[in-house]
């Protein structure tokens, strides 16, 4: 094997990293997991404080999940998916019928979250023109300033991030925008207005809304008013327009229900799925359609209702088998029934000095996962200027110290795997407590 001296030269001259600032960058090279910790090159440890970018539910390298996974590789470990089906995603689909609310029924793969999204608004543009009552002029889409849903063009396009996605303009589709559905500027009511107005002047030319339920998390984790997404449900069906859920932060438990949509009693038109779905093993994602809305594909081969969209890798028979095995995991382990509720009050108490921080200004939670966010002054609730990042530097410190966290801007993520234990859990808070104190004096 490569030392971890010559691994360090080729890393810094030969792979470009996501998210990253190459110039600055300190090579940093996972060797190994366990649990809820990597061990990089050098044999140091880091706690993963964000379950590997908010994707690793259960767990580093659960013996279950690794032994699913395993046996698939011996059987079979890829086969496409256009015209055939395999064993474990066969298996894999039905399941999330199963679990996901009302008729979502069809599932169609991908293997990143940004593709999921991707198919979904393609499938409610080619919607329009094969339903029932065909409506060509539907061809917009509504989508919130700082919104998240993935990097490709389609997904960039219905993104809201000025830093990410700003740049690109001038490349993407336009897109109808909504503020963000913030409790802190609004109730549902009033965001609701704002929906409703846009939607009686607009409705003709949207063929979807898309949202991530409950909370945008690249945002920095900004959470809606209660009754806010029941609402987008009813205006949404009132005026015709499809509604796409981007569930692929807050699926698969943890928000305290399978998929945050739940909490409102809310079906989507669309369900898009990713990160947590094979617990952070094998790249994965889902969009899971109405069977009202897969019934507009189907027919006469000559008509091209087809949908003709799809990639290499989609369904993939050892990451469907990671998923699930995800899902007998959650099931048997009862990780919806007492898991995920313990963690949502651990993570609440262990945080909670942090609330009297002078530079922390807002704690947002919403079941396990966290945003901690810093201010300048917590009595006036100033924010730091941005390109000061103080949460690039508290997580930076933090890492140094053994504990692993990525910031988004000054909100510093706190979603460890749900399988933390107290002490590593007391070891995140006081780490993550001493690199505030330290970066904000
Ligand atoms: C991470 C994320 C995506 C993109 O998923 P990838 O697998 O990174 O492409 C889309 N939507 C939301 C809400 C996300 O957090």
């Amino acid at each position: 094997m490569a030392t971890a001296a010559e691994l360090t030269d080729w890393d810094l001259r030969h792979f470009w990293h996501s998210f990253t600032q190459m110039s600055e960058y300190e090579s940093m090279i996972i060797e190994r997991a366990e649990g809820c910790w990597l061990v990089d090159v050098h044999g140091r440890r880091y706690l993963d404080g964000v379950s590997s970018l908010w994707c690793n539910l259960l767990g580093h390298r659960h013996p279950r999940i690794e032994a699913a996974v395993a046996e698939q590789l011996g059987r079979l470990p890829h086969a496409t998916t256009l015209g055939m089906g395999n064993v474990p995603a066969v298996e894999l689909s039905r399941r999330l019928a199963e679990l996901a609310p009302g008729d979502l029924n069809r599932v169609f793969y991908a293997s990143d979250g940004a593709c999921a999204v991707e198919a979904a608004l393609k499938i409610a543009f080619q919607y329009w023109l094969q339903c029932p009552q065909p409506r060509s002029g539907k061809t917009k889409y509504l989508a919130y300033d700082s919104a998240y849903h993935g990097d490709t063009l389609g997904s960039t396009a219905v993104g809201g991030i000025e830093r990410f996605h700003a740049l690109y303009r001038p490349l993407l589709f336009d897109v109808l925008r909504l503020p963000p559905p913030d409790a802190r500027t609004g109730d549902a009511a009033f965001h609701l207005a704002k929906l409703e107005a846009i939607l009686q002047q607009h409705h003709a030319e949207i063929a979807a809304l898309v949202i991530e339920p409950l909370l945008q998390g690249a945002a920095g984790m900004v959470m809606q008013p209660p009754g806010y997404l029941r609402g987008v449900r009813e205006l949404t069906k009132k005026y015709d327009v499809l509604l796409i859920a981007d569930e692929i932060v807050t699926g698969f438990c943890r928000t305290g229900r399978m998929f945050a949509c739940e909490h409102e009693g809310v079906t989507p038109d669309m369900l898009c799925l990713g990160k947590s779905i094979t617990s952070g093993t094998l790249p994965l994602a889902a969009t899971i359609a109405t069977d009202e809305v897969y019934a507009a594909f189907l027919g006469d081969y000559t008509t091209g209702c087809t949908f003709h969209h799809g990639h290499t890798y989609a369904g993939n028979p050892m990451a469907a088998a990671a998923a699930c095995a995800t899902l007998d995991v959650i099931g048997d382990e009862r990780v919806l029934e007492e898991t995920v509720p313990r963690l949502t009050e651990r993570l609440a108490r262990a945080l909670a000095p942090l609330q009297e921080h002078p530079h922390v200004g807002d704690i947002r939670q919403l079941g396990t996962i966290v945003g901690v966010e810093l201010c300048a002054d917590r009595a006036t609730g100033a924010l730091y200027p941005p390109q000061e990042r103080h949460g690039y530097h508290v997580c930076k410190r933090a890492t140094g110290q053994g504990v692993w966290l990525r910031p988004l801007g000054d909100v510093i993520v706190v979603m460890p795997p749900l399988s933390i234990s107290d002490a590593e859990l007391e070891l995140l808070v006081s780490v993550l407590t001493q690199s505030i104190d330290a970066v904000c004096k």
